[in-house]
């Protein structure tokens, strides 16, 4: 079976086959650190870590590169607005991304590189631009001559001569009112960088192209981003990396957005979606759920109902989940996933497919525990606890489990509960319920509530 990748450049899903057999190149561009994330932010790097850990199912070494905007004009807006140096906006926000995605269990990339680390590499990649005739410098910008690549726009297919570049502030000497700029003229009070040219600060563009250089080489396998990035950031990537010599990326992958009313998410909404309070009010895990049960090309139209949605759905999976370790004792993830789920992946990563084939399992496990068929259930149960792992979404990892989310405490509880609940055991054979019963309530007052199952008895915190 060959992974099948919808690829924005050609319009068609296609065969992925990696540039180096074995191995898979990403570059993801990453947030501009000007304002704490919303779940709208935080559903690219979730849908791309997603694609990741599939490719790395599929036996890939997959190299992850996901970079920092940490200089554009907003980030100066804000500085100037708070009164504080430009850096502290920058990196208190990298911060919450980082906490962002890491809430979501987004596996770190492999590298995340900031763009303000790499003008060098940015002076280097205009320096060869301007020696080849596709860029200039003018009134201390540089620009790129749009005409000088014949094969502009071919990514965002649009014409050259309808096209309407936005223009940034500043931006003057223009040869061509199409052309666009690579680096922008230092401005009084601002953060600058000494270039040839003059004093001044990178363009959004370059600094991808002049990154994805750097980490990942001459050719890569797929770019990534919102379908907003398409065009003017990735078409602009695509003549700078090109025109300066690079292959590129083999595959272009664009994510849909989270919408409210229909239109993109944005910070004018206020906090209610920001992910630090989201993570207050739903579990993680569940807001996991939630962004990446839809296909990534399907825009999500966000609601408090539709997250009640996802949360029941998943508590259906874990509902089973847990039941089957109950009767069955733990299980270890199946080494492969059934192979209508690995088909729904493959097919463009056809979440929404390959989670109907989960939900099937689930249907099938929770049966046969009510049948008493124990190696069905065990059969099941580790089938599902795989396919949860490609997605990210299995409850008992480690990650989800265990102490990454800050209740380590969990485990100390469990053994302190379990000498406990012995204790009763012990009174019961010894048919001194009256102990039992007054273990039970004691617990009950400390805020547990105790179930006994089959398998012996459960213990739950009461809500
Ligand atoms: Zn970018």
């Amino acid at each position: 079976m060959t992974l099948r990748l919808y690829d924005t450049n050609t319009r068609q899903v296609r065969d992925f086959v990696p540039l180096v057999p074995g191995c898979v190149s990403i570059y993801l561009c990453g947030a501009t650190v000007q304002a704490p994330p919303h779940i709208g932010h935080i559903r690219s790097g979730l849908n791309f870590d997603v694609m990741r850990r599939w490719l790395g199912y599929r036996g890939y070494d997959v190299t992850f590169v996901r970079n920092v905007t940490d200089i554009d004009d907003k980030v100066i807006a804000k500085s100037r607005e708070f009164g504080i140096p430009w850096w502290q906006i920058a990196y208190a926000n990298e911060r919450a991304f980082n906490d962002g995605y890491a809430a979501l269990g987004c596996l770190p990339p492999t590298a995340e590189p900031r763009a303000t680390g790499h003008v060098p590499e940015m002076i280097e990649m205009m320096r060869g631009l301007i020696e080849r005739g596709h860029a200039y410098a003018s009134e201390g910008n540089v620009y790129f001559d749009v005409k000088s690549y014949p094969d502009y726009l071919e990514l965002s297919n649009q014409q050259l001569e309808n096209l309407l570049q936005p223009e940034g502030e500043g931006e003057t000497g223009k040869r061509d009112a199409r052309d666009f700029a690579m680096w922008k003229r230092a401005k009084e009070g601002e953060p600058s960088w000494e270039t040839p040219w003059g004093r001044g600060r990178p363009g959004w563009h370059l600094e991808c192209s002049a990154m994805a250089h750097k980490y990942l080489g001459r050719a890569f396998d797929i770019h990534g981003g919102g379908i907003d990035l398409i065009f003017p950031h990735h078409e602009n990537e695509i003549a700078q990396s090109k025109a300066y010599g690079d292959d590129f990326a083999a595959f272009w992958v664009h994510n849909a957005w989270v919408t409210m009313s229909g239109e993109k998410m944005s910070k004018s909404l206020g906090n209610s979606v920001l992910v630090s309070d989201m993570v207050q009010r739903w579990r993680p895990i569940v807001l996991r759920y939630y962004l990446a049960s839809p296909h990534y090309r399907s825009m999500i139209e966000y609601s408090e109902e539709s997250l009640r949605e996802a949360e029941t759905a998943f508590a259906r999976i874990e509902g089973f989940v847990e039941r089957a370790v109950e009767r069955c004792g733990a299980v270890d993830p199946a080494p492969e996933v059934p192979l209508a789920f690995a088909e729904a992946m493959d097919d463009d990563l056809g979440v929404p497919q390959a989670l109907a084939v989960l939900h099937t399992a689930v249907r099938q496990g929770n049966s046969a525990l009510t049948a008493d068929d124990k190696d069905s259930a065990v059969a099941r149960l580790a089938e599902v606890r795989a396919m949860l792992g490609v997605l990210g979404l299995d409850p008992l990892d480690d990650f989800w489990a265990g102490g990454s989310r800050g209740d380590d405490l969990h485990g100390v509880v469990d053994s302190l509960v379990r000498l406990v609940l012995d204790q009763r055991q012990a009174a019961r054979d010894r048919k001194d319920y009256a102990t039992a019963d007054a273990i039970r309530d004691q617990l009950g007052l400390a805020g547990l509530a105790i179930e006994d199952t089959p398998s012996g008895p459960r213990w739950t915190v009461n809500q």
